[in-house]
């Protein structure tokens, strides 16, 4: 017995001596196993993805394209704001217009400044004598057929209107009559008389199938500032007029309105296109709610001689 069991005793202590070196050789083992982590960093580490995130920051910075929001506060002289009652009207979201370009009269959303800014035109007086383009002029509208008279210059300081050598025209050439009679400056004259012989009568005639006897305005020399207040308008100039309807030889008639019978609509599209170009600045139904009864025509002088229609 004694025997066997100091046998079995050292079979075990042998067993544990055997496995302590097996467990001592597995140790050194786990080290070198962790070595290849580098491999994963520079996995991560492109350089190329951290260059091209830079790039993001850079759509932010946009140009002035739309100059209007900045306008308005450099200008600041206003605080009156008054946004919500433009917002019914704003038949015009897209205000990518050109900055320079400035609309003849309400369109901007800009009604925040009352008091219109200075122009030069405004102190404009008559000379003695009249100039001679003044009279060349004159030459030109009488040789078209148009009926004018001259008229005494209008000259209002104060509010910033004036027209030194204004006509009064009850033609625009022979067979159009304008009414009422129209105090225009004589270049706005000449330019709507060659603008109905040349545009207005052919499109009367091929789309119409008529030619235009008359045409009803609803303004032209009216001394006051634009409707959103920004600038004085060109009708204090003499340099607008606003054309609310046409007559035809065959009576008929074409009014200026949102929603034309479609031979109307056709004729009035085509005038108003053309129109842009002549005119420097062309206005009607669908630019604002001042504009939805009438075409507004002027000579605005802007910069490069550039137009603004709408
Ligand atoms: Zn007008």
């Amino acid at each position: 017995m004694a025997v066997s069991r100091f046998r079995s005793l050292s079979l075990l202590i042998l067993a544990c001596l055997m496995a302590q070196p097996a467990v001592a050789r597995r140790q050194p083992v786990r080290l070198p196993q962790s070595a290849p982590v580098p491999e994963m960093l520079a996995e991560r580490t492109p350089q190329p993805d951290i260059a091209s995130q830079t790039e993001t920051p850079t759509p932010e910075p946009r140009p002035d394209d739309a100059p209007q929001p900045a306008s308005p506060p450099s200008q600041a002289p206003v605080p009156e704001a008054k946004p919500p009652e433009k917002q019914p009207s704003e038949s015009k979201p897209p205000e990518s217009k050109p900055p320079e370009s400035k609309p003849d009269e309400p369109e901007k959303a800009e009604d925040k400044r009352p008091t219109p800014q200075p122009d030069p035109r405004s102190g404009m007086v008559a000379a003695e004598k009249m100039p001679a383009e003044e009279e060349a002029c004159r030459k030109r509208l009488r040789a078209m057929g148009v009926a004018f008279e001259d008229e005494p210059a209008q000259h209002d300081a104060a509010a910033g209107c004036s027209i030194p050598y204004p006509v009064i025209v009850t033609s625009l050439g022979k067979p159009v009559e304008l009414a009422p009679k129209a105090e225009l400056n004589c270049a706005m004259a000449e330019t709507l008389a060659r603008f109905m012989a040349d545009v207005v009568q052919p499109a009367a005639r091929e789309i119409m199938g008529s030619e235009v006897a008359g045409v009803t305005h609803a303004s032209a020399y009216v001394c006051r500032p634009r409707h959103n207040g920004a600038k004085m308008s060109e009708h204090a100039f003499g340099n607008a007029l606003d054309i609310a309807s046409f007559t035809l030889k065959d009576k008929s008639s074409v009014e200026v309105g949102l929603a034309p019978a479609e031979k109307q609509g056709k004729f009035l599209d085509r005038i108003r296109k053309a129109a842009c170009g002549p005119f420097k600045t062309v206005l009607g139904p669908g630019s604002d709610a001042d504009h939805e009864t009438h075409l507004h025509l002027d000579l605005a002088p802007r910069r490069n001689g550039s137009t603004f229609c709408q």
